[in-house]
């Protein structure tokens, strides 16, 4: 560990240089307005869309990377002089409890293989640091009842990185659902999925995974039927297939489809699915009117309409906007149109639990939140 200290700090003197800003309190505003709290964000997980977050984040006014968690340290090399991390500001799997002791960071966002997200934000929680992770926030209900539990004990927030509740044409079509534009909502579709590559990739290893399709894509039909809908289903029934048992072993589910009950009679169907291209699409129909996002979660930019026209929203990146919305939820309480706490996520994996229950016994299965 010494050694490997050293040599970062050797690789980057240059790289830093510059001295690193305090950005817990940004600049006074050109206008002379009060200065606004940035929350210092470090990354755990330095893979794509760690990158993604990364990139994203530079475009945030309220929301700084200061900080990297990785076990490959020429990745947070790499990172020290991309983003101006200092060397003191970066950890590794092993030593990121000390993260306790750096009064620089704010909240660890954790970019890892869903397996890992439980045992991580345990010890990001006890660090007393705030938590924002990745959806599947874990691979079950069990994990992370224990997460909400966590953070709840140490006073810290936790916060699901669902970007698309910060997407301003997805938030249109739940306003205008909210506001009774379209009569009360009787129907969702969600169709989510893609052809999956490498074989020997993470996400279609059931320990780092914790299932296939459903933990990684199916995940936003079932989110999205809650935010569409506006309600929380109490019944699912779900059927598997599986073409190909070689790529998708015992436990890694390559397509299920699902269906959902909702307490007013409102009803869903949705598909999940590695083996499919082509398929993005969230659909609402109401009484009086209906919304269509497609592509609907990519990364934009998102496409819609709805009875009345067209959806014509502008495009930010998802991750600026939800970087920013997560430090307005952090550092001063707001609440978000669509929530992304830990109470949220958890809600996802005990719906994800009750379609694997579904799909297995081939029963109707009975949604329960308590
Ligand atoms: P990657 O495989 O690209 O990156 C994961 C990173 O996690 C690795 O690069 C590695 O970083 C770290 N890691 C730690 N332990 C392991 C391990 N045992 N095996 C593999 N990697 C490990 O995955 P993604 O970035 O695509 O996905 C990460 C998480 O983000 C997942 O939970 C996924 O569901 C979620 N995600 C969310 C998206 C969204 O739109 N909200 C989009 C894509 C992914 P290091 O070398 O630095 O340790």
């Amino acid at each position: 560990m010494r050694s490997r200290r050293n040599f970062l700090q050797a690789a980057t003197a240059t790289a830093l240089s510059v001295p690193f800003i305090n950005w817990r309190i940004a600049p006074e505003t050109a206008n002379g307005d009060a200065p606004q709290k940035i929350l210092r964000v470090a990354i755990m997980g330095l893979g794509s869309y760690g990158t993604r977050v990364a990139d994203a984040m530079k475009d945030c006014t309220k929301a700084k990377l200061v900080g990297a968690i990785s076990g490959t340290p020429s990745k947070l090399t790499d990172w020290q002089r991309k983003y101006g991390i200092p060397e003191k500001n970066c950890y590794n799997y092993e030593n990121f409890d000390a993260i306790k002791d750096n009064k620089d960071i704010d909240a660890v966002y954790i970019i890892t293989p869903n397996a890992l997200h439980h045992p991580q934000t345990l010890r990001v929680a006890k660090a007393g640091k705030h938590v924002i992770c990745e959806k599947p926030m874990a691979i079950n209900a069990k994990e992370g009842r224990e997460m909400v539990a966590a953070c709840k004990a140490a006073g810290v927030k936790l916060l699901i990185g669902y970007r698309l509740h910060f997407e301003p044409k997805t938030l249109e079509i739940v306003r205008m659902r909210q506001s009774g534009e379209m009569g009360k909502a009787l129907f969702f579709q969600g169709l989510s999925g893609f052809r999956i590559g490498d074989p020997t990739q993470w996400r279609l290893n059931r320990k780092l995974a914790g299932g296939g399709a459903m933990m990684d894509i199916g995940i936003y039909s079932v989110n999205g039927a809650r935010y569409m809908i506006g309600e929380d289903p109490v019944w699912v029934t779900a059927q598997e297939t599986k073409n190909d048992p070689v790529k998708f072993k015992e436990g890694v589910d390559e397509t299920i489809t699902f269906q959902f009950g909702f307490p007013s009679g409102a009803t869903a169907s949705c598909l999940s699915t590695y083996s499919m291209n082509n398929l993005d699409r969230f659909f609402v129909n109401g009484e009086r009117g209906f919304g269509e996002l497609m592509p609907a979660t990519g990364y934009g930019p998102i496409q819609g309409r709805t009875h009345k026209g067209p959806l014509t929203q502008p495009h930010t990146t998802h991750q600026t906007l939800q970087m920013d919305g997560m430090a307005d939820i952090i550092l001063n309480n707001q609440q978000n149109m669509v929530p992304v706490d830990g109470e949220e996520g958890l809600k996802d994996m005990i719906i994800v639990d009750a379609i694997y229950e579904a799909a297995k016994t081939g029963k109707k299965v009975a949604i329960k939140y308590t």
